[in-house]
């Protein structure tokens, strides 16, 4: 079945080896409900005419690639926010999976719920971006509740879809050792959990608020540094159950 033929995808980047196993493409769909303080693809936030594509256009430009894939690796949807186009979403991972292509879902795990089942049973592994441990601080970050990607993330736990979790790290907001105690009892909360990452805030996106003149909220925030990020993910991992 084609849930949908068309959607809007901005751009394709091939042979990454970050966003999940293996080698992948990673597809980055347009569109994006959040508004997260330390985003740097604020241009993926609005969909644009010229991004629209078909099923078939893009599952064409994927399969070049499929000869590296090997057994690992594979496509990655990434955004901008997948999920806020849930029915291309389904038709793209279907039609991957029809051909034995490994599928990764990059996601923050807000959308329409209504949808969450039938897209998890398509999928093969679950990049979740945990933004923010504390429902009182996610909608500060973020822009939305927390409630909607709780229950993503119950649904992938009952389709028991694994799971790889990230947090992006920012100075001066939750670069403390208190903060992973709250990741870590968040974290320990999920089944299906194969790996965690700490993210550095980094300020190479700065530049595209200035393009598209929107204010950027962490103006003069300067990016993690790499050894308090390992320090304060050393502290984590022996705080998360997977690791012991
Ligand atoms: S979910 Fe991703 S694309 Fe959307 S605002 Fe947050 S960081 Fe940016």
């Amino acid at each position: 079945m084609t849930w949908s033929k068309k959607g809007f995808v901005r751009k394709i980047e091939s042979m990454g080896t970050l966003d999940g196993p293996g080698v992948r493409t990673v597809v980055f769909f347009g569109g994006c409900p959040l508004r997260c303080s330390y985003c740097h693809n604020p241009d993926l936030w609005k969909t644009q005419p010229s991004d629209l594509t078909t099923i078939d256009e893009l599952y064409e430009k994927i399969s070049r690639y499929k000869t590296f894939y090997g057994t690992d690796g594979g496509v990655t949807i990434s955004g901008g926010e997948p999920l806020s186009q849930p029915l291309f979403l389904k038709s793209f991972l279907e039609k991957c999976r029809e051909n034995e292509i490994h599928t990764v879902l990059d996601t923050s795990g807000f959308g329409n719920a209504a949808h969450f089942d039938s897209i998890l049973k398509l999928v093969d592994l679950v990049i979740f971006d945990l933004k923010e441990p504390n429902p009182f601080d996610y909608p500060k970050l973020t822009g939305v509740t927390k409630r909607i990607s709780d229950q993503f993330v119950a649904k992938a736990q009952e389709n028991n879809v694994p799971l790889w979790i990230r947090t992006v790290i920012v100075p001066g907001h939750n670069d403390t050792f208190e903060k992973m105690d709250e990741l870590a009892v968040e974290i320990n909360k999920i089944k299906n959990v194969e790996k965690v990452q700490l993210l550095p805030y980094h300020t190479m996106g700065n530049s595209k608020y200035t393009e598209l003149g929107i204010e950027y909220p962490l103006e003069g925030v300067p990016g993690m540094e790499k050894e308090k990020l390992d320090e304060l993910f050393v502290y984590l991992q022996g705080k998360l159950d997977i690791y012991k």
